[in-house]
């Protein structure tokens, strides 16, 4: 268990696509566990590998009904209707805009022994699931983002 560091906007690695994971073996649970401590410290809701600098396809998300899920090589296989709701992102600190996601969002993924799954977000996690999706390929809902939020800095 260990807290990494939160890479920011400006870093290369949160513009590279990501590779898929191969071996579901201690490194990634090692990996997935300090992704869950990180995540629960920097008190967001979802947090993708390439944040903390690893490039694999790989994200958690702290869900409303499971806990916290670990989604590795997620595939987004459906996708409803569509709002627009303020986004934020662990990388892009003081920093929030509305973007345009889907209500509703279907993916599969596989769970950190390699065991297939599929699991529906609705509203928050269902932009939460594209938003960490996004990561992945590299790309920052900055570039999605309709109007930027005007935040008081202090
Ligand atoms: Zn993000």
């Amino acid at each position: 268990m260990a807290i990494r560091e939160i890479r920011l906007e400006g870093d290369p690695c949160l513009k590279k696509v990501c590779r898929e994971v191969e071996k579901f073996d201690e490194r990634l649970h090692v990996l997935l566990d300090d992704m869950k401590d990180t995540l629960i410290k920097s008190q967001g809701v979802g947090l993708a590998a390439p944040q903390v600098g690893i490039l694999k396809r790989v994200f958690v998300i702290d869900t409303p009904d499971g806990g916290m899920v670990e989604f590795v090589n997620p595939t987004i296989v459906s996708m409803e209707g569509s709002y627009i709701d303020v986004e934020g992102c662990l990388s892009l600190p003081g920093k929030a805009g509305n973007v345009e996601r889907p209500v509703k969002t279907t993916v599969k993924a596989f769970d950190r022994n390699g065991k297939e799954f599929e699991y529906t977000g609705e509203d928050l996690y269902s932009k939460c699931i594209c938003h960490e999706n996004d990561h992945l390929d590299g790309i920052l809902y900055a570039e999605k983002v309709i109007e930027w939020l005007d935040l008081e800095e202090d």
